[in-house]
């Protein structure tokens, strides 16, 4: 999965997981980062190696080496597993991609399913599974995994992307037994009180409308991050807060960590975000949501990023 795993990361890899196990393979999960808190409730989470962490670094390296298949999931360039990236590409494993962001990166698998109009890998492990004849082996912990992928990439079903065989394939979850309202409460009731503070904060003082471009920009210091303890997945769904106003077709969002400057952009109508990215912030992802970052100073990357808008005017206005 890719590195800061969301929702759609972590469940179809947990999905597969549980799925293949079945199956009588031997299967470990590796991320290549930590997650988020909310992510703590899926089934077998707690063995997922986190690849960042150098006391399982090391179990999955030994894992890796012996591996006869990898999946690679929810991500289309190996670049979005950091530092996993020159291990894989080292592996001589069969390797296998399932993904659902643009232009994935063809040479580094063997094979692979890449499909943009679905709309998660959730979705795709679930088509994956009924489509090799094995749909009775759908359990409670399949179905909660790739439910909370399929929800948390369609906005809880709200993007164009969640279809009507979506639909069916969540009511097929249902009809196994789904509990539908504990993952939605999992996943989004589940912080802390700062961070709802800390959302606050930033809507108020570190939020630019740029009408000109039908933009907005959030620009998230170091000390916020700090001042509010924010911690990973703290900041998940605040780049979509600017789109809820009339007129924006952009919304921007950089946070200033340690390490880097990340970017997330989602558009609203024909803006392609995608393109956007990977043009200006070494990045990509889909259509309607990607991201990016740079190793620039805040101050820097915000100038690029008003740049980029001057170059992209006449698209947005
Ligand atoms: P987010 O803004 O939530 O980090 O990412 C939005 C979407 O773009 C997700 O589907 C994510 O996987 C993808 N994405 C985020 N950053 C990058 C990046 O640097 N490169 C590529 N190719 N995709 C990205
Ligand atoms: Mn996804």
């Amino acid at each position: 999965m890719h590195q800061k795993p969301d929702p759609d990361a972590m469940g179809s890899a947990l999905g597969l997981c549980h799925f293949l196990q079945q199956l009588g393979h031997t299967v470990t999960v590796v991320s290549p980062t930590n997650w988020a808190d909310f992510l703590d409730w899926m089934p077998a989470s707690d063995k997922v190696l986190d690849y960042e962490n150098y006391k399982q670094k090391e179990k999955a390296d030994t894992v890796l080496t012996n591996a006869e298949w990898l999946f690679c999931l929810d991500f289309n360039t190996l670049s979005r597993t950091r530092n996993m990236a020159p291990t894989i590409k080292n592996l001589s494993c069969t390797k296998i991609l399932i993904d659902h962001h643009e232009q994935p990166e063809v040479e580094s698998f063997d094979y692979g399913v890449s499909d943009v109009t679905k709309s998660s890998t959730c979705e795709m492990v679930y088509d994956f599974i009924v489509e090799s004849g094995h749909a009775d082996k759908i359990n409670n912990d399949i179905a909660e995994c790739l439910y909370a992928g399929v929800m948390g990439d369609t906005g809880s079903f709200r993007y164009p992307s969640a279809s009507a065989s979506l639909h069916r394939m969540v009511a097929t979850l249902m009809e196994k037994g789904l509990r539908h309202t504990p993952v939605h409460d999992n996943i989004y009731d589940n912080y802390l009180e700062n961070r709802l503070r800390f959302i606050g904060h930033v809507l108020q003082n570190r939020m630019e409308i740029l009408y000109e471009y039908n933009a907005a920009l959030i620009a998230v210091s170091k000390n916020d991050l700090i001042k509010y303890d924010i911690k990973t997945g703290d900041t998940e769904g605040l780049v979509n807060f600017p789109l809820s106003i009339q007129g924006i077709k952009l919304a921007a969002i950089v946070m200033d960590r340690d390490e880097e400057r990340k970017w997330s952009f989602r558009s609203k109508g024909d803006f392609d975000v995608n393109t956007f990215a990977r043009e200006n912030f070494n990045g990509g992802g889909h259509f309607s949501a990607s991201g990016g970052r740079t190793y620039d100073s805040l101050e820097k990357t915000i100038q690029k990023f008003k740049l980029a808008l001057k170059e992209n005017a006449s698209q947005l206005q």
